[in-house]
């Protein structure tokens, strides 16, 4: 008799610990929540509504630094550099994830597979096999703006802080001018020159030129968004050039030095539309083109920093007061 009731006390006894540490398990669950970063309109038609940025103008595109790619939204590593590789495609490319970090789902379309992080659920991009691009044949074809880049070396915290970049491209007729100009306003921390918005690959200075190409003498403005905005670098490119000239600027003619402001994205393409419609209904008759960005193509080396490395002054671009 004395046994049994030991016996029944005791497995009361491990049942109560028993229960304990089930809620308690339980409680850990719900506090494991996962938090998410922010995100900028952009990064959210991409990552909530699975959209696409615009190709040849992501963050990460030619990155070949050696790190780890987040996810944007809820920080999860996703892939390391050394799967990375140059695709050609416009969007920064992987032959491998790290393992159990991306799930993949049959997109909508019927025909591609879309792929997401396993741990938010966030659009990553879509992936492929059989192109032969790398031994792994596998390509994994990611939105910049669904990924945090973290430098190796660095702690996750630094990777948080450091300063994340935009861009912008204005053409505005010779791109030596309008480098001279950008670069000295405040936020911008980069200006090159080059050729946009012909399908040419390469092109040569001689190349566009002549007119054949249909590229645009272009800069690609990078800016510090914590310092400046892309409105504010819009604004200055409208006022460094003369946005109604058609065909041409001041003594450079021809469809090479049209004035275009090629956007990234709809923010941009909305902030441009903005400062157009202010323009025209101050008089001025615009004649600037919006359009989406294509590839950039860097100009030879002898154009870039040109009024720096010759110590001469613009002869093309004066700036005007227009807003
Ligand atoms: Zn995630």
């Amino acid at each position: 008799m004395k046994t049994t009731i030991i016996l029944i006390g005791l497995v009361i006894a491990i049942m109560g610990v028993f229960g304990l540490v089930l809620s308690q398990g339980k409680k850990k669950e719900e506090t494991k929540k996962v938090t998410y970063n922010k995100l900028t309109p952009e990064e959210e038609r991409v990552i909530v509504h699975k959209g696409t940025e615009m190709p040849f103008t992501g963050e990460y595109l030619n990155n070949k630094e050696a790190g780890t790619y987040t996810c944007r939204r809820c920080g999860a590593e996703l892939y390391r550099s050394e799967n990375k590789f140059d695709s050609h495609c416009g969007w920064p490319s992987f032959d491998d994830e790290i393992p159990g970090a991306v799930k993949r789902i049959p997109d909508p379309d019927g025909m591609r597979t879309e792929i997401i992080c396993l741990n938010c659920g966030a659009h990553l991009g879509h992936v492929f096999t059989g192109e032969g691009f790398t031994d792994k044949d596998t390509r994994h074809c990611v939105n910049s703006v669904s990924l945090k880049f973290i430098p190796a070396g660095a702690s996750k915290t630094e990777g948080k802080t450091r300063m994340k970049t935009q861009k912008a491209y204005f053409a505005g007729g010779c791109f030596w001018g309008t480098e001279y100009y950008l670069k000295q306003a405040k936020g911008v921390t980069g200006v090159k020159v080059g050729y946009m918005g012909g399908d040419k690959k390469n092109p040569t200075y001689k190349e566009v030129c002549s007119g054949t190409t249909g590229h645009i003498e272009t800069n690609e403005v990078t800016f510090d968004p914590a310092k400046t905005s892309y409105e504010e670098v819009a604004k200055l490119f409208f006022e460094i050039h003369d946005p109604t000239q058609v065909n041409r600027q001041g003594p450079d003619i021809g469809e090479q030095y049209k004035s275009v402001v090629f956007y990234v994205d709809d923010e941009q393409k909305k902030t441009a539309e903005k400062l157009i419609g202010l323009l025209k209904s101050k008089g001025f008759k615009v004649a600037t083109e919006l359009r989406p960005a294509k590839e950039f193509w860097p100009a030879e080396d002898y154009h870039q920093d040109y009024y720096a490395k010759t110590g001469k002054e613009p002869y093309c671009h004066r700036p005007v007061k227009r807003f």
